[in-house]
C-alpha cells in the first residue's frame, strides 16, 4: 500500500497547502502518546497537540531530524522546533548557513520559510518527560521513511543526537554498526531507493545539551558549516 492509500497517513505540510505524506492528527499507532496529547487536547485547547508535520521544501538537499516535540514548543505551535529553546539555536544557525529566509519568531505564522532544507522529527508526537520508547520509534519511523522517501533531491541528512541518528540507519535500512554516532562524524550512505546521501552526526541543540557545554555554539555551526560545504560542491 503506498502512503497515500493508507489512512495511517494524510496528504499534508506544516502549512496545510500541499500534499506530502504525514501522520494523521489521531494517529492510532502509540497508545501512550495518544493519550497524553489527547489529555493536553483537554487542558490546553489552543495548543496543536497532535503529530507535528515536518516542516520546509520537499524539493530541499537537505533534511534535518529532531528528536520529538517539546511539550510547550513544537506540540504547542504544531511546527517543529518552533517555540522550544532548541529551536532559536538552529533556526538561527540554518538562517546563518543560508538554509531559511525570512525572520524565524518562534510561531507557525512567522513567514519563515525553509531554503532547500526540510526538518522533521524522529518521533511527531510529544512523549511524557521528552522521552519516547524504543517502540515508540520503530512505529513512528514509517513516517521518517516516507519523508526521506518524498525528497527527490536528498543529499545530506543531518541527525540531531543518537535517537535520531539510529532511526535515521534504520530508515535507509543501514545496520547500526554501518556508522557509529559521534559528533562532527559524516557518513557516506544511501536511501533505500539508492540515492546516495551523507548523514552528518550532531549533538542535540537541547537546551541540556548547551547549558551542559556538551554541545557549544561552535560546535553546531561547524557541523552545517561541514553540511553547506558539501552541498556546494554538487
Ligand atoms: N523540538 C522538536 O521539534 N524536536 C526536537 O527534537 C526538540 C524540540
Amino acid at each position: 500500500m503506498s502512503p497515500s492509500d493508507d489512512p495511517l497517513f494524510v496528504a499534508t505540510n506544516a502549512c496545510g497547502d500541499q500534499l506530502f505524506p504525514d501522520a494523521p492528527r489521531d494517529c492510532p499507532l502509540c497508545p501512550r502518546l495518544s493519550t497524553f496529547r489527547t489529555a493536553h487536547r483537554k487542558v490546553e485547547a489552543d495548543w496543536h497537540n497532535a503529530p507535528v508535520p515536518s516542516f520546509g521544501d520537499y524539493e530541499g538537499r537537505l533534511l534535518v531530524v529532531g528528536l520529538a516535540p517539546g511539550l510547550q514548543g513544537a506540540n504547542r505551535t504544531g511546527r517543529p522546533f518552533t517555540g522550544d529553546y532548541a529551536g532559536d539555536l538552529l533556526y538561527s544557525t540554518l538562517d546563518l548557513f543560508g538554509f531559511s529566509a525570512g525572520r524565524f519568531q518562534a510561531s507557525i505564522d512567522d513567514g519563515l520559510k525553509l531554503t532547500d532544507c526540510m526538518i522533521t522529527n524522529a518521533v511527531r508526537c510529544v512523549p511524557p518527560e521528552n522521552k519516547p520508547t524504543p517502540e515508540e520509534i520503530r512505529l513512528c519511523r514509517r513516517y521518517l521513511e516516507a519523508t526521506i522517501a518524498a525528497m527527490p533531491h536528498l543529499h545530506a541528512i543531518v541527525a540531531l543526537g543518537r535517537i535520531s541518528h539510529e532511526s535515521v540507519l534504520r530508515a535507509l535500512g543501514q545496520p547500526l554498526k554501518a556508522a557509529p554516532f559521534k559528533h562532527g562524524a559524516s557518513h557516506e550512505l544511501a536511501t533505500v531507493a539508492g540515492q546516495p546521501v551523507t548523514l552528518f552526526d550532531s549533538y542535540h541543540c537541547s537546551r541540556y545539551n548547551t547549558n551542559t557545554g556538551v554541545l557549544t555554539t561552535e560546535m553546531f555551526h561547524a557541523v552545517f558549516q561541514s553540511v553547506r560545504s558539501r552541498l556546494d560542491t554538487i
